[in-house]
C-alpha cells in the first residue's frame, strides 16, 4: 500500500456566515438550543446525516446554499442573535480578581471519560455524561476549570444484536477531521509531545484541545509515529479489558495529564478526581510540588491531599480498579528514586494492609488517602461509600468516616426537549436555565397552561416513536428480515399508549428483565384493551459482560412473541441522541437495580425534567427526589439477602403499582381530555429536577465546599516559601512518633443521676499526653444516645478543657454535659490532633479510652 497524505477540503464560508465556522468549534453549540437551530434549519436533512456534528456538516453543503444564505436575512437575524449570546457567555469571563480563584487558581479536572455530545465518542455511560455536564456547568458559571482525558480513536463500542440477540460490538475509527479539536503546541510551534518513562520504551503522546463554552479539555492520544505500535495503541479504546492496556491509560492520564499541565505552564491549585481511574495524578503532582517548589517529600504530602478533591461513583467494591504490584512495580522506579523511597513502600499507599505485600493496588483506596475532600454521588452512596471504607478508619464509626456526597445534577439545556424549551422561554424568560433555581422561577413553572404541557409532551412522545419505528426499520433491514416483519415494524408502536421507558447498562444488577418475571401479568398490563401498555428498551453490556448480554437476549426473545411484538421495542446502540429522544418522549422512566448498588442515576433526572415521570426503587438519587406528588416508587428501601426471592416481591411490587396506580392515573381523563392529576405529577417533576439535579446546583456545591476551601488553602499552605507547608510536616512527624503514648484514663461523673432534662453534671478524666503538649491534642467527650449496650449512635463530640497540669506529661481535662433531650444516653473520651481537617481525620491519629 502506498503512503497516502491526506487531506481536507471545507467550503468557501461567505464572510457574512464566517460565525459558522466559529459556532462549530465550539462545543458551546451543542447545548444552545438557538445554535443547534440555526445548523438544523440550514438543511435538517444534511443535519441529521452528519449525525448532528457541525463539522462534517459543513462539508456536505454546497457552496450554492451557502451562498444563498449569506442573503437570507432571516437566517442572518438567527445567526446575529447567536453571535451575541456566544460573546456574552462565551468570549466574555468575569474578572479573574473579582472571583476567590484570583488570578493564578485552576481546577485540573480529570476523568477517563467525557460524554458531551454523540459527535464525540469518548465516553461510555453515565460516568463520562456527568463529566461533560460538570464541563458545560462549569463554563456556565465561569468557573477556571481545564478538563484532562484521553482521545480514544476507537472510542467504545457500537452495539448491534445478531439474529439470536446476542450483543455485537463494533469499533468504527473516528474522524479526527470532523473534531473540533486542534493539537496542542510547544513553544517551538511543533506538536507537543509528553513522554512518559516506563519499562521498555518510553511512552509519548500528543494532545488535543476542545473547548467547551469557556472551558477547555485536553485529550492525550498516543498514536504518533515516534511510538511503537504496541503505544500507539494505548488509547485506542476506552475501558480496554486487558489489564496492562488499562494499566498505562490510567498512567497516560494522571501522570501523563500532570506532565501536560506543567509543559503548558499551567499550575492547578486544586486537583478534582473524577472516579479512581486518574489517581495517579498525586505521583506525579507530588513530584512537581517537590521539584518546582524545592520542598522535601513530607512537606509536599501535606500539600497535595489539603488541594485535592476526590469523587468516587462506585458501590461495589468490585467495581474498583486494582493493579498487581509486579505490574506497576517498573512505573514506580522514577518516583522511588524522586522520592527516596523504596517501591514496596509507594505500592503500601493503594493497599489495604501494611503486611500484605501481594496485595494488589486499589486506585480508590490510593485517591482516597490522598484526597481531603471525598465524596459520593448521593445521600445514600455517600452513606454506602462511608460503610464500604470504614475498615480504613478503623477507629471511627461509619458516619465520622470522612466521605460525604453531592448529589449529582443534569445539564438541563442539554436534554430538555424543543418543545419545553419554547415553553420555559415563554414563561421564564430567555435565560430561565441560569436562574432555574431560584423560587420565584420555579413558581412561574405553575403558570405554564395545562394543555400546552400536555400537548408539548404529546410531541415529544411522537417523536420518539416515529424515530422508534426509523431505527426498528434500520435494525430489522440489516438482519434482511422478510417483508412482513419489515412492514410490522414500520408501524410499531402506538403514539397514544402509556410508553414505559428503560435504557441502562445492561449489569444484572441493573435488572432489565424483571418486568418480564410474571409473562402473564405483563401481558395483561400491556394488551389491556382499554388501556394499552408498550415498552421502549435499550442500553449496551459491557463485552466481557456474558451474563448482561444474556438479559440483552432474553429480552430480545419475549420482546418477539406474537404477543409483545407490536408493544415492546429494543433499540441497538443507546448513545447520547437515543438518551434524549428516550427521555423526553417517554411517559414513565422505569429503574429497578438492587439497592444500594446504584450509586446516583442520572438518567431519571433527565426524565424528570422533561415531565416524565419516575416509576423507581428506591435508590441512589431517588430516595432524595421521590414524593407521591412527583411519581412512584417500587417498594420501600427494602435491602434483601436473597436475590431470587427479592426479584420475586419486587417484581410483584412492580406490576402492582403498575396495575393500580400509574395506568389508572395516566388513562383518567374525558375523550379527548388531558389526564390533569398526571400533568400535575410532571409539574412537580419539573420543578424538582429545576431546583434539586440541575448540574448549575451541582458545580456550586463542589466549588463552594471544595473547590474555593481547596484553592485557598493551598494560598496559606503557600505563603513565605511554604512555613506553614513545612511546618506541618514536623507537627505530622511529631504525632506519628508520639500519638502511640497517648493514654486515657476513665472518665468519672460528679454525679451518677438519673437527670432530669437541663439538668447538668460534669466530666473529668486524666489524660497521659506523653511528650505532646494539650495545644496538640484535642481531648474530646463523645456522646449521644445509646443503641443496645455499647452502641453510640451519632455521637456529638464536644472539646474538653484542662482543669488541672499534673506534670509528668499528665493532664485533668473537664467538661459539663447539658442534659438537653430525655432517653439513654452514653458517653466516652477520646484524642484527636489538634490540627487542621487533614491531620484530624488521619486514621491512626485517634484514641479512646482505654
Ligand atoms: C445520562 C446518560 C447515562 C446515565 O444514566 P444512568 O441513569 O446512570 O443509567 C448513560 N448513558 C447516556 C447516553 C446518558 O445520556
Amino acid at each position: 500500500m502506498k503512503k497516502i497524505t491526506s487531506y481536507q477540503v471545507y467550503p468557501q464560508i461567505p464572510e457574512s456566515l464566517a460565525f459558522l465556522e466559529t459556532l462549530s468549534r465550539n462545543l458551546w453549540w451543542c447545548w444552545t438550543p438557538d445554535a443547534i437551530e440555526l445548523f438544523r434549519r440550514i438543511d435538517p436533512h444534511l443535519w441529521s446525516k452528519a449525525k448532528h456534528n457541525p463539522l462534517a456538516f459543513l462539508t456536505y453543503i454546497e457552496q450554492d446554499r451557502l451562498n444563498a444564505l449569506a442573503e437570507d436575512r432571516s437566517f442572518l437575524s438567527n445567526l446575529n442573535k447567536v453571535k451575541s449570546e456566544f460573546q456574552e457567555r462565551v468570549i466574555t469571563c468575569k474578572d479573574p480578581q473579582k472571583t476567590p480563584f484570583g488570578k493564578e487558581g485552576c481546577i485540573a479536572y480529570f476523568s477517563m471519560e467525557f460524554g458531551i455530545h454523540e459527535s464525540l465518542p469518548i465516553f461510555a455511560g453515565g460516568l463520562g455524561v456527568l463529566a461533560g455536564d460538570h464541563l458545560k456547568a462549569a463554563s456556565v458559571n465561569d468557573i477556571p476549570l481545564i478538563g484532562l482525558g484521553l482521545m480514544y480513536r476507537y472510542g467504545y463500542f457500537r452495539q448491534y444484536l445478531n439474529q439470536d440477540g446476542w450483543q455485537q460490538e463494533d469499533y468504527p475509527q473516528t474522524n479526527l477531521f470532523h473534531l473540533p479539536m486542534e493539537k496542542v503546541k510547544g513553544n517551538d510551534g511543533q506538536d507537543l509531545i509528553i513522554s512518559i518513562p516506563a519499562p521498555n520504551h518510553p511512552i509519548r503522546f500528543q494532545t488535543w484541545k476542545l473547548q467547551v463554552g469557556r472551558v477547555s479539555l485536553l485529550l492525550m492520544d498516543t498514536y504518533i509515529s515516534e511510538n511503537t505500535n504496541e503505544i500507539k495503541e494505548i488509547t485506542n479504546r476506552l475501558y480496554a479489558a486487558e489489564h496492562n492496556t488499562r494499566l498505562t491509560q490510567e498512567i497516560v492520564l494522571g501522570i501523563g495529564g500532570m506532565k501536560l499541565l506543567e509543559a503548558m505552564g499551567i499550575n492547578p491549585s486544586v486537583v478534582h478526581l473524577n472516579e479512581g481511574h486518574c489517581a495517579f495524578v498525586n505521583l506525579e503532582r507530588i513530584s512537581q510540588v517537590m521539584q518546582k517548589e524545592h520542598v522535601d517529600l513530607k512537606t509536599a504530602m501535606e500539600i497535595v491531599p489539603r488541594t485535592t478533591v476526590f469523587t468516587t461513583h462506585t458501590p461495589v467494591p468490585a467495581g474498583h480498579d486494582k493493579f498487581s504490584p509486579e505490574l506497576l512495580a517498573p512505573y514506580f522506579n522514577v518516583y522511588s528514586e524522586l522520592f527516596g523511597l523504596p517501591v514496596e513502600q509507594i505500592i503500601r499507599w493503594g493497599q489495604e494492609k501494611d503486611e500484605q505485600q501481594h496485595e494488589p493496588f486499589c486506585m480508590s483506596l490510593f485517591a482516597l488517602r490522598m484526597a481531603q475532600f471525598c465524596n459520593g454521588v448521593s445521600e445514600l452512596h455517600g452513606k454506602v461509600a462511608r460503610h464500604m471504607w470504614t475498615h480504613i478508619w478503623p477507629s471511627r464509626a461509619d458516619e465520622e468516616v470522612p466521605i460525604g456526597h453531592v448529589t449529582n445534577g443534569i445539564h438541563v439545556s442539554s436534554v430538555l426537549s424543543p418543545e419545553l424549551v419554547m415553553l420555559f422561554e415563554r414563561h421564564l424568560g430567555p435565560q430561565w436555565y441560569l436562574a432555574s433555581q431560584l423560587k420565584e422561577n420555579m413558581a412561574r413553572v405553575d403558570d405554564i397552561f395545562e394543555e400546552d404541557l400536555w400537548r408539548a409532551h404529546e410531541l415529544s412522545r411522537s417523536r420518539l416513536i416515529r424515530s422508534v419505528r426509523e431505527h426498528m426499520s434500520y435494525q430489522y433491514g440489516r438482519r434482511n428480515a422478510s417483508r412482513r416483519v419489515m412492514r410490522a415494524v414500520e408501524s410499531v408502536l402506538d403514539q397514544d399508549a402509556l410508553t414505559i421507558g428503560f435504557s441502562r447498562r445492561y449489569a444484572t444488577y441493573k435488572r432489565g428483565n424483571l418486568i418480564f418475571r410474571d409473562l402473564e401479568r405483563l401481558n395483561a398490563i400491556v394488551n389491556n384493551k382499554d388501556h394499552p401498555v408498550q415498552f421502549v428498551f435499550a442500553g449496551k453490556a459491557h463485552p466481557k459482560d456474558h451474563e448482561g448480554k444474556e438479559v440483552i437476549r432474553q429480552l430480545i426473545h419475549y420482546a418477539e412473541q406474537e404477543r409483545f411484538r407490536h408493544k415492546i421495542v429494543f433499540l441497538e446502540d443507546y448513545d447520547m441522541h437515543t438518551a434524549r429522544l428516550m427521555v423526553q418522549g417517554c411517559d414513565i422512566w422505569l429503574n429497578n437495580p438492587r439497592r444500594p448498588m446504584e450509586a446516583c442515576g442520572t438518567s431519571g433526572m433527565k426524565a424528570a425534567v422533561n415531565g416524565v415521570l419516575n416509576l423507581s426503587i428506591l435508590d441512589g438519587w431517588w430516595c432524595e427526589g421521590f414524593t407521591d406528588d412527583r411519581g412512584w416508587r417500587i417498594g420501600n428501601g427494602e435491602e434483601y439477602h436473597d436475590p431470587d426471592y427479592q426479584d420475586a416481591v419486587e417484581s410483584q411490587a412492580l406490576y402492582n403499582v403498575l396495575e393500580n396506580d400509574v395506568v389508572p392515573c395516566y388513562y383518567d381523563r374525558k375523550p379527548g381530555g388531558i389526564p390533569n392529576q398526571w400533568v400535575y405529577k410532571m409539574r412537580e417533576s419539573i420543578k424538582m429536577a429545576m431546583a434539586d439535579f440541575c448540574n448549575l446546583r451541582m458545580v456550586r456545591e463542589y466549588t463552594e465546599r471544595f473547590y474555593v476551601p481547596a484553592h485557598q488553602r493551598m494560598q496559606t499552605l503557600r505563603e513565605n516559601q511554604w512555613a506553614e507547608a513545612k511546618q506541618l510536616a514536623v507537627q505530622h512527624q511529631r504525632y506519628l512518633q508520639h500519638w502511640q503514648h497517648i493514654h486515657i484514663e476513665p472518665p468519672t461523673c460528679s454525679s451518677r443521676g438519673p437527670f432530669k432534662v437541663n439538668d447538668t453534671f460534669n466530666v473529668t478524666t486524666v489524660v497521659h499526653l506523653g511528650q505532646l503538649t494539650p495545644d496538640e491534642v484535642e481531648v474530646q467527650l463523645y456522646y449521644g444516645l445509646l443503641h443496645g449496650a455499647d452502641d453510640l449512635c451519632e455521637g456529638h463530640e464536644t472539646p474538653m478543657i484542662v482543669a488541672e497540669d499534673r506534670g509528668d506529661g499528665a493532664y485533668i481535662y473537664r467538661c459539663d454535659i447539658i442534659c438537653d433531650g430525655s432517653g439513654q444516653y452514653g458517653f466516652t473520651v477520646r484524642a484527636v490532633p489538634q490540627y487542621d481537617e487533614w491531620l484530624r481525620f488521619q486514621p491512626h491519629l485517634l484514641t479512646w479510652v482505654n
